[in-house]
């Protein structure tokens, strides 16, 4: 039976997965596999989208990443500890629930990070921060938290950063969909004036490859990364999960 592989969400007008996917089965010449686009507009329809005949792994996006969680048989420890899953490995009838942000955020932050980059700050507190901050935990980076609804002491707000916070946390993480296409002109509020070319300024958005946050990264000689990269990893990493890879 041909297998059965997709992706859940709403809206997917803008889905990376499925041509990133058919262009793996093309290129690599993978038989018998399909991979679809399941537009869900409420979980309610979500047990159709397990009645598919073949249905052997899902990706999760926006906004079902928590919302998927009851419907799991198991999670694994990542998702069990920061409450959201974007890849579900189906494997007769059971289904296991991981997170690959994780993994493709570790992997593309590799290629940059020097050990200058030794505290960061996450702007943003969405499903992406959770990876983001899971892994910088797991590499023992501290890292403070930036929101426009700040929580002290562990968070705080774009007026509280000032120059020489910016200036001494080297790694900056915008996790805010500030700067994606169509809206390109957005940045994240801090001061740019405080980075410098120890900076590394990663940004989880991959379209426009340079965003508005990057390009004035790059005018100030720091060290920057895209989301592609973490995009292609969390993907490779859900093929390995469905297919026992790992
Ligand atoms: P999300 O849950 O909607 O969270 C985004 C967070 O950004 C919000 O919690 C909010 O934090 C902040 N935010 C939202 N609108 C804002 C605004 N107008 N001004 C300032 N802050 C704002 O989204 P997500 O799932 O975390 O995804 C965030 C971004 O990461 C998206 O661009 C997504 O495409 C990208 N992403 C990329 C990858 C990849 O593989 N490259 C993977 C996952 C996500 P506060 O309310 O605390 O301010």
């Amino acid at each position: 039976m041909m297998k059965v592989y997709g992706l859940i969400g709403y809206p997917l007008t803008h889905s990376f997965s499925q041509r990133y996917f058919s262009e793996k089965f093309s290129q690599e010449n993978i038989q018998g596999c399909t991979y679809q686009n399941f537009s869900i507009p409420s979980m309610d329809e979500f047990p159709f989208v397990l009645a598919t005949p073949g249905l052997s792994g899902l990706n999760v996006t926006i906004p079902y990443k928590e919302a998927v969680i009851p419907f799991l048989d198991e999670t694994d420890e990542v998702v069990k500890e920061i409450g959201a899953c974007n890849c579900i490995r189906i494997e007769d009838g059971k289904k296991t629930g991981y997170n690959t942000d994780v993994i493709g955020f570790e992997r593309s932050l590799q290629s940059g990070l020097q050990a200058q980059h030794d505290k960061a700050l996450v702007l943003g507190t969405g499903g992406a921060a959770k990876a983001v901050k899971w892994v910088l935990k797991k590499k023992g980076i501290p890292f403070l938290s930036v929101s426009r609804r700040p929580e002290p002491p562990e968070t705080l707000s774009y007026a509280e950063l000032t120059p020489d916070l910016i200036a001494s946390h080297r790694l900056i993480i915008n996790t805010t969909p500030l700067g994606m296409y169509p809206l390109v002109e957005e940045c994240p509020p801090i001061d740019f004036n405080a980075v410098e070319s120890n900076h590394f300024l990663f940004d989880l958005i991959y379209n426009p490859e340079t965003t508005r946050f990057l390009q004035y990264g790059m005018d100030k000689g720091a060290t920057t990364q895209n989301g592609f990269d973490m995009l292609i990893h969390q993907a490779e990493e859900s093929w390995k999960i469905w297919n026992n890879l790992i």
